[in-house]
């Protein structure tokens, strides 16, 4: 069903010039009048089209800053009318969801922890029905694509076509580099299952710190995502909120000025000839790799059996401790993360151990 959905194009979404990536810069919070009109200012001269600014804050915990509430739609009223730029904000609720719209916010979007609920997700979607807004939805703070889909098609339900994704991370239990852990798969798998969503990177909360987001934001562009939001304040240090990821203005003009695009597609036949043969190089790769897993899962099969008639156990915890070692110090030699060899290694080991137990059933 979700192949079927009506998505517009960027270029529905009342923006003159709409240049590759598209890209919504401005507080994460918006805090007094004279922080968002500065940083307005300075969004205004980086060139981007789009001024974002949170109203509603959903916190951790709580005690901190929620929000300055309703009275910052007028501020950014005043930035609409100063600058000319769209205005952006987050909505949580159908009150938000009135607020905005009466207050003529362009553009919405739903946040990492309202997307996870998807009765919250209906009533803005009850609340935006018949409304011609472009709304933006971010992942799930869980990694739950299906939760992510579900959200994109309860928008599209009540006529929404000016639909588009942000990728901002996945919470952990444990701290990584990065504040969220990207998981790059999920919106790689989201952009094969919806291929018209425009899919926006927010290099801001995946982060968690101004100093990774050149990497992030660049690696968001070799994937070929559309647009950027990111996450700016005329004073970092000083923000009120998710102080440590900010920038300036002008430090975003210069990671936008640095970033490399590169063409989606080719258009000289050189370059498509040789990515062709080199494709060609790749599919023989594979069929080769599943002949390979196929004799191995023959040989797992016929263990299985041996077990059965002798009656041993499926699992040899000790076996499989000894195979996860050796693969991960040979797949280190061959300069594989230990990730790979680990996400790898588990899978054939749990579909043998699959195989063998519909053997042992049988
Ligand atoms: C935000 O964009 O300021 C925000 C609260 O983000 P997220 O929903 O991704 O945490
Ligand atoms: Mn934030």
């Amino acid at each position: 069903m979700s192949k079927n959905l009506k998505i517009a194009e960027l270029s529905a979404w009342s923006i003159e010039n709409i240049d590759r990536p598209l890209i919504i810069g401005g507080p994460c919070s918006a805090e007094t009048e004279e922080q968002v009109l500065e940083t307005a200012r300075g969004i205004k001269a980086a060139g981007i089209p789009i001024f974002r600014a949170g109203i509603w804050k959903p916190r951790t915990r709580p005690n901190s800053f929620e929000g300055i509430g309703a009275q910052g739609l007028i501020w950014l009223q005043k930035v609409k009318a100063e600058t000319g730029m769209l205005t952006a904000t987050e909505v949580a609720n159908a009150k938000h969801v009135e607020l905005a719209l009466g207050a003529g916010v362009d553009i919405l979007w739903i946040g990492a922890r309202t997307t996870v609920n998807p009765f919250a997700v209906q009533e803005i979607a009850d609340a935006l029905r018949g409304k011609d807004i472009p709304v933006l939805v971010k992942n799930p703070i869980n990694p739950d694509l299906e939760l992510w889909i579900g959200a994109i098609e309860r928008l599209s339900a009540v006529g929404i076509t000016k639909l588009a994704a942000i990728h901002r991370g996945f919470s952990t239990y444990q701290k990584l580099k990065y504040r969220n852990d990207p998981q790059w798969q999920i919106p790689i798998e989201m952009k094969r299952r919806l291929p018209n969503l425009p899919m926006f990177c927010d290099p801001s909360h995946i982060t968690g710190d101004r100093a990774f987001l050149d990497e992030v934001t660049q690696k968001s562009m070799d994937l070929n995502y559309e647009g950027l939001i990111i996450e700016s304040h005329c004073k970092p240090e000083e923000a009120w909120s998710d102080a440590k990821q900010q920038l300036t203005p002008k430090s975003l003009e210069e990671l936008l000025a640095n970033l490399v695009l590169r063409d989606p597609e080719a258009d000289n036949e050189v370059i498509n000839n040789t990515l062709g043969e080199l494709r060609h190089l790749i599919d023989d790769f594979d069929q080769k790799l599943l002949e390979l897993l196929e004799n191995r899962m023959q040989v797992a099969k016929t263990i299985g059996h041996y077990k059965k008639e002798n009656n041993i156990t499926v699992l040899q915890n000790k076996r499989w401790g000894q195979i996860l070692e050796k693969s991960l110090e040979n797949g280190k030699k061959k300069g594989f993360s230990e990730q790979f060899i680990n996400n790898l290694f588990k899978a054939i080991h749990q579909e043998s151990i699959n195989q063998q137990e519909d053997i042992m059933n049988s």
